[in-house]
């Protein structure tokens, strides 16, 4: 069955429940997966421009997306879903969130008609057993998610679902969570985190916000995660918050940093690990994205 196939008759299919229905999706994912598993992404997505701008980030996505093998679906985590509780958008025509004040009319003309995946999202919900995953119907895409997706796949014509932070749980649930849509890679389905490594808004250096400046500590933040995330230790970034002032300057609030965790915690051992986009801005953010790989 080839994808174009399969996504129409994912569309018949109404909203499964019973396990006997699970099964029969299990057996079509299945047909339809591909032999190698999905790369796994980091995006730093920094400014919402970026959706609208020419520049060499917005490059660097466009190559991945080149990269990659073309996906079946995409589940994007986001710094810009946070809930109590998580959820999954279930819909099957997500709108475009415009979820930022004070930017050109032409950032509120962006659409991203990508399609949902109802059937996705139900299939995450299933094989996540540490919480109760609700199935949400309300959200759709934030700039989170489209800002960056749009430069991957302009055509919008992949399924992309969002999955949402829980605001109420510390970091390692988060990664342990993680875990648990590991199978989505092999089903053809591109997981991505989208946030920033370093993102301190209060400290911008707004004058130097088109400069690849950082001050000390968002340099020295930065690299010791791009140090653990390249040796595989995780802990240290798991522990963000014992970790000195960079740290604790750096990650001020969690939400775009706990997208880099959804990521790393889907690594698989002798996994290749490459960075990119690799350049802070305004003094107090940073690109850096990730990309994870069979070797
Ligand atoms: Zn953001």
């Amino acid at each position: 069955m080839n994808r174009k196939d399969f996504i129409k008759s994912m569309a018949l299919l109404p909203l499964v429940t019973s396990s006997m229905k699970l099964k029969e999706l299990d057996k079509m994912t299945a047909s339809m997966s591909s032999t190698s598993k999905m790369p796994v992404l980091f995006l730093g997505h920094g400014s919402p421009m970026n959706a609208i701008e020419e520049n060499e980030f917005v490059a660097g996505f466009r190559k991945i997306g080149k990269e990659i093998t073309k996906p079946n679906a995409i589940l994007c985590i986001s710094a810009h879903w946070e809930t109590r509780g998580t959820y999954v958008t279930a819909m099957q025509n997500p709108l475009t969130i415009h979820d930022f004040g004070g930017f050109p009319k032409a950032l509120f003309d962006v659409q991203y008609p990508a399609p949902g995946s109802p059937e996705l999202a139900e299939q995450t919900k299933h094989l996540i057993s540490k919480t109760e995953v609700g199935l949400d119907d309300k959200w759709g895409l934030d700039h989170g998610a489209w800002s960056v997706i749009k430069h991957l796949y302009p055509n919008a014509d992949i399924p992309v679902i969002q999955m949402s932070i829980d605001y109420t749980q510390p970091a390692r649930y988060h990664y342990e969570l993680a875990k648990q849509i590991s199978s989505l890679r092999q089903k053809g389905v591109l997981i991505i985190g989208s946030g920033n490594m370093v993102h301190n808004l209060r400290m911008v250096a707004w004058s130097k916000i088109n400069e690849e400046f950082a001050f000390d500590w968002a340099a020295e933040a930065n690299e010791k995660m791009k140090s653990h995330i390249l040796s595989g230790d995780f802990q240290p970034l798991i522990d963000f918050k014992s970790q000195g002032n960079a740290f604790d300057l750096a990650i001020p609030t969690p939400e775009h940093y706990l997208p880099l965790l959804y990521t790393l915690a889907l690594k698989e051992e002798n996994e290749k690990v490459t960075l990119f986009n690799d350049k802070p801005v305004g003094g107090s953010l940073t690109m850096t994205s990730v990309k994870i790989e069979p070797n």
